[in-house]
């Protein structure tokens, strides 16, 4: 398999190689040329588990790793470290099948491609001969921070630096990371937006007399986030088992369509579960959730991607982001594999923070539906759910249950919905403790933990449990123009 530049046809990649740079150069993300067909049947993978389904989703996209390379990376990251044997369970409730995905080491749906990508990184160095150690640049809304910290904390060959949005995460996102006691770890809040991290971050990959500096030194960076291949195909994985789950269980027929809703920011998850049509899962619509910060929305609705906006801090702020970076792999997509179009929209975005696409491309968008929920409505969701049978949602996956509930009452499209779960609620105790029963308003955060245990009768999460007293490591704060040289401290050079 060929990847490919998003901004320029002639830069291309093996799988290993796109894993192991991140970012390609003038700012393009990676794209598989052309997305294998999964050629093995839904009853056959109705009978793996999952990380045999790993194994034959996987295999397909990063085919040059050998089939022992991939199986041990799949080992190591999908055993005990989440605290069921199922990975990724499928619940019923509210007339919709709810992946959780949510019961890996730091209980958001992240954990599903960074409890692998730091081996897929380790094992692509070893097969490029890559002998500089491997500095991972990473922004975070909240939840990649964490789980990549928890990925890469100690691995050998590897540092981690992690910027947050100082003012812009859950108090429990917060103390997951600034708690971090991995030796090859750095976390440090900005003074400013995810989007600003984000930024910040992309600038330091792009720079090339920087990337000359570290190469001296003996560094090369890479990232984690969603822009990263690596984080993506493993994110494939689960729309695939989930289905296979549901055939196995009788509630769809092998072969028979499904919707698929994820609530979404950067559009890393939604645009996995697209990939995973493309390889030959069955879906109708790509339902598309986001909170306030309505990019996504106006632009499924207009053609017209427009950022600038107030950026407004909603009750889900891992999907507080203006700038869905994943998207501009779909644009590329609907161009017909165009760097050169897409690029110019690209260069549009970043000089008056909007582009429009033609109606050729916004035909090819048919599958995709668009909505958002406020916030008032994610309570009221979460309070919903509750009621009907005691089931607890955080407030991201209340986003796509709300919006879900508006497609259904445009539509009256009758198709079995799956629903990403991207988060447990003990993540965001306060917004949803306090959206079930107001009167707990004055306690604090860790008092809500404990309500919320007794709400849901779910047993508080490792997770939580263990940063309740853990010292502070972590106490960078930094402005945004600062990342480049707090980053060189981090690194000692
Ligand atoms: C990151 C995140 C999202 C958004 O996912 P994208 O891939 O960025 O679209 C949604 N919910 C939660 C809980 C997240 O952590």
């Amino acid at each position: 398999m060929i990847y490919r530049s998003t901004r320029n046809y002639e830069e291309t990649a093996t799988a290993s190689e796109a894993i192991l740079k991140g970012l390609a150069n003038e700012g393009g993300l990676f794209v598989p040329d052309e997305i294998p067909e999964l050629d093995i049947s839904f009853e056959e993978l109705a009978e793996m588990d999952y990380r045999d389904v790993a194994y034959e989703v996987m295999s397909r996209m990063f085919d040059d790793f050998t089939e022992t390379e991939l199986r041990e990376c799949i080992e190591g990251a999908y055993d005990s470290k989440f605290d069921t044997d199922l990975i990724a369970p499928v619940k019923y409730h509210h007339g919709a099948y709810i992946l959780e995905l949510f019961h890996g080491k730091t209980i958001a749906f992240k954990d599903m491609a960074l409890s692998i990508l730091p081996y897929l990184m380790t094992t692509a160095a070893r097969k490029n001969n890559m002998e500089k150690e491997i500095v991972i640049l990473t922004a975070t809304s909240g939840d990649t921070g964490k789980a990549a910290l928890a990925g890469f904390a100690d691995v050998p060959g590897t540092k981690i630096a992690v910027f947050y949005p100082k003012n812009g995460v859950s108090p429990i996102q917060e103390k997951q990371m600034v708690t971090e006691k991995g030796k090859n770890t750095f976390v440090a809040g900005i003074t400013g937006n995810f989007d600003d991290a984000q930024t910040g971050v992309k600038k330091m990959f792009s720079d090339k007399a920087l990337a000359e500096y570290m190469d001296e030194k003996g560094y090369v960076f890479s990232s984690a986030n969603s822009i990263n291949i690596g984080r993506l195909v493993p994110q494939m994985v689960y729309y695939v088992y989930a289905y296979t789950r549901l055939v196995k269980a009788g509630s769809v027929a092998a072969g028979d369509p499904i919707n698929i809703v994820v609530p979404t920011g950067n559009f890393g998850n939604i645009l996995a579960a697209y990939y995973a049509s493309l390889m030959g899962l069955p879906v109708r619509k790509f339902i598309c959730a986001s909170n306030d910060n309505k990019v996504l929305y106006d632009f499924f609705t207009t053609g017209t991607y427009d950022k600038n906006r107030e950026f407004i801090l909603t009750s889900s702020p891992s999907m507080d982001i203006l700038i869905s970076s994943n998207l501009e792999r779909l644009i590329y997509r609907i161009a017909g594999n165009d760097a050169e179009k897409n690029a110019e929209l690209m260069k549009s975005l970043n000089e008056t923070g909007k582009y429009e696409i033609t109606d050729e491309m916004k035909k090819n968008l048919y599958q995709f539906y668009g909505n958002f929920a406020d916030s008032e409505e994610v309570s009221e969701i979460i309070r919903t759910l509750y009621k009907e049978d005691g089931y607890i949602i955080d407030t991201h996956t209340a986003v796509a249950v709300s919006v879900y509930d508006k497609y259904k009452n445009e539509t009256d499209d009758k198709t079995p919905t799956l629903i990403a779960s991207t988060a447990s609620p003990y993540k965001f105790t306060r917004s949803v403790v306090t959206a079930i029963d107001p009167s707990l308003e004055e306690k604090g955060d860790f008092e809500l933990v404990d309500e919320l245990e007794a709400l849901s009768k779910v047993k508080i999460p490792q997770a939580v449990e263990e940063i309740r007293t853990a010292p502070v490591v972590h106490e960078t704060v930094c402005d945004k123009e600062e990342m480049e040289s707090v980053v060189k401290k981090f690194l000692g050079i």
